[in-house]
């Protein structure tokens, strides 16, 4: 038998990587690689995002391409809900509404099937981690596009520095780690 750890959200934190420079100079990137390998820590993160919505009724968990996805499955089939992909421009095989951003440097489109959020659809966003919130902020508008209802959004980390937060006020906001 095997005695595994207890885990904890100090234990998550220490298992995020930072490497410099990536992936080009000047941004610290937060690699989720070395958290995902561990059995205990992906179980704990996953639990928690449950946790957070434990008795809302969520019919839909959609996660961005493609770190989200990750996690969204395994916290959709906690939540005994659906899943529902997000992608970039172009990928989907069907009818699709889309959504364009500002990137640093241009910009760019998240694309959701038209028949995957009805009116009224109780949704969770989950992503890797929220920088400046310019990515969930479009999937928010994405979803309520199609008439769906965005109960709340998770998120493994935050980079509170960078205050995407504010670009998602009135919508409850649950970020396991903060940076
Ligand atoms: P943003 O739209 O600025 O909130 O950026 C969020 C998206 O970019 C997420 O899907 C992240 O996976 C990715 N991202 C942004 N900054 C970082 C970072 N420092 N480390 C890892 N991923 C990042």
């Amino acid at each position: 038998m095997s005695a595994e750890k207890k885990m904890t959200l100090k234990g998550l934190r220490s298992l995020i990587r930072d490497v410099p420079d990536f992936p080009k100079p000047g941004i610290l990137f937060k690699d989720i690689t070395t958290l995902l390998k561990n059995a205990s820590a992906l179980r704990f993160t996953v639990g928690k995002f449950a946790s957070k919505f434990t008795g809302s009724q969520i019919d839909q968990v959609v996660a961005i391409e493609s770190r989200g996805f990750i996690f969204g499955s395994a916290l959709a089939i906690k939540l005994k809900s659906g899943f529902v992909p997000v992608r970039k421009k172009g990928k989907l095989p069907a009818k699709s509404e889309s959504v364009s951003y500002t990137l640093e440097y241009g910009q760019d489109s998240l694309e959701v099937h038209v028949d995957a959020i009805q009116k009224g659809t109780r949704v969770v966003i989950v992503d890797d981690l929220l920088a400046t919130g310019g990515t969930a902020e479009a999937v928010v508008k994405l979803i309520e596009k199609l008439g769906g209802e965005v109960v709340g959004l998770a998120f493994l980390v935050e980079l509170s520095f960078l205050k995407g937060r504010e670009r998602l006020k009135g919508y409850p906001i649950h970020s396991l780690i903060t940076f």
